[in-house]
C-alpha cells in the first residue's frame, strides 16, 4: 500500500470507527477488565474481556477519548474476538511495533495495518496504543486494574 493510500484509509477508518465504535458497551459477565488512562490527552477507557478456556470469547470497551483512542479500541475488539491469548499477545506486540517504528509482521496485522498511519502523529501514538495496553493488562489480571500511559 502506498503511503498516500494508507493515509486516506487511515483517516476513513478512524472516522468511521470513532463515529460508530464496535463493541462499545459494558459487559456484565466479563471475567477480566482494566481501566486505561492517557492523561496527556484525556482518554479514559475500560476494556472488558470474557476469557473461556484461553480464548477471547467476547471483548468490549467503554469510556471516552479522542477519535484515535476510540477507533483503535474499536478495531481491537473486532480483531481479537475469537483469538487465543497467545494470538492476542502476538497482535498486541505487532501493533505496538508498527506504531513505534520497529519491525513487525504485516501479515499478522491485516486490517490493523491502517493504525500505522498514527506514526505521522507521534503525539497520538499513546492514544492509539492505550486500549491495547489496557487489554494486555486486563488479561494478566483477574481483578480490576488501572493502566496509565507515561
Ligand atoms: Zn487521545
Amino acid at each position: 500500500m502506498s503511503s498516500a493510500d494508507l493515509r486516506d484509509l487511515y483517516q476513513q477508518v478512524i472516522m468511521d470507527h470513532n463515529k460508530k465504535p464496535r463493541n462499545f458497551h459494558e459487559m456484565d459477565d466479563a471475567n477480566h477488565f482494566a481501566h486505561g488512562n492517557n492523561p496527556l490527552c484525556g482518554d479514559a477507557l475500560v476494556v472488558y474481556v470474557k476469557l473461556t478456556d484461553g480464548i477471547i470469547e467476547d471483548l468490549s470497551f467503554q469510556g471516552s477519548g479522542c477519535a484515535i483512542s476510540v477507533a483503535s479500541a474499536s478495531l481491537m475488539t473486532e480483531a481479537l474476538k475469537g483469538k487465543t491469548i497467545e494470538q492476542a499477545e502476538h497482535l498486541y506486540q505487532q501493533v505496538h511495533a508498527q506504531m513505534t517504528g520497529e519491525e513487525f509482521d504485516a501479515n499478522a496485522l491485516g486490517k490493523l495495518e491502517v493504525l500505522s498511519g498514527v506514526k505521522e502523529f507521534p503525539a497520538r501514538v499513546k492514544c492509539a496504543t492505550l486500549s491495547w495496553h489496557t487489554m494486555h493488562t486486563a488479561m494478566d489480571s483477574d481483578h480490576d486494574v488501572s493502566v496509565t500511559t507515561e
